[in-house]
């Protein structure tokens, strides 16, 4: 467990050296840790270290991890940043602080109605498929304006920014530039890129969250449920 705080420090530090060497303020950049499939008992010593945000991507297991969790650290930022169905949105409305994957219409929709029912206002950040890849989800990039004009001026989404994953095997930079653009020319602040394997070229080239897991709490273990 002490090595999982270990490597958050080395993590916090090289986020610190990126920003710094991109000459921007390493207090822009908020790391949030992922904790998909990794047991309470892990996630404590990270939150006992002063860690706030951290990413979970199935809304059930959230659900089983993070009430009593935010029963302790009532300050804890959560974010969704696995997929999201629609006939999940009231659970995800009620635990998630950050919705990372909004991706289409139809889901846009009712997540509105949810935030109105339920009173809960959660942050939406829109997935592109910056790669376009047909099995990933995320909008397809020549369609993320739209999608944000629609989320925000018809639905009122809390629209704050973007989110992507670049495509495997390829150099994620012009990735992570056309996200920053994207975020950029539609005036939002948060763009969200950038795992364990290239935090620092997504720093780079202007995220503002990063989302390392394994670097942290090192691999997954999918196998045993
Ligand atoms: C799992 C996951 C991460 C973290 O990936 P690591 O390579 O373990 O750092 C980041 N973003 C998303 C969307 C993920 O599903």
């Amino acid at each position: 467990m002490s090595d999982v705080v270990a490597n958050l420090a080395k993590i916090r530090s090289r986020i610190d050296r990126a920003a710094r060497a991109a000459g921007r303020d390493p207090a822009a950049i908020r790391l949030v840790a992922v904790a998909k499939t990794h047991p309470a008992e892990a996630i404590r010593p990270v939150l006992a270290a002063g860690q706030r945000a951290f990413g979970e991507n199935r809304v059930q297991e959230a659900k089983a991890k993070w009430p009593a969790l935010k029963e302790v650290w009532p300050d804890v930022s959560l974010h969704l940043i696995g997929p999201l169905q629609t006939n999940k949105v009231r659970e995800a409305v009620a635990l998630f602080d950050v919705i990372e994957t909004v991706d289409r219409p139809k889901l846009a929709r009712v997540l509105a109605d949810e935030m109105d029912r339920a009173g809960r206002r959660p942050r939406c950040l829109i997935e592109v498929n910056t790669g376009a890849e047909p099995q990933k989800s995320g909008i397809d990039p020549a369609l993320a304006d739209q999608l944000i004009r629609v989320c925000r001026d018809e639905y009122r989404l809390p629209v704050a920014g973007v989110m992507g994953i670049p495509p495997a095997g390829q150099d994620p930079l012009p990735h992570f530039r056309l996200l920053a653009e994207i975020a950029h020319r539609n005036g939002l602040d948060v763009v969200s890129m950038g795992m364990s394997g290239d935090f620092e070229t997504a720093i780079a080239a202007g995220a503002t969250h990063v989302r390392v897991g394994t670097a942290i709490f090192g691999t997954r273990d999918y196998s045993g449920g």
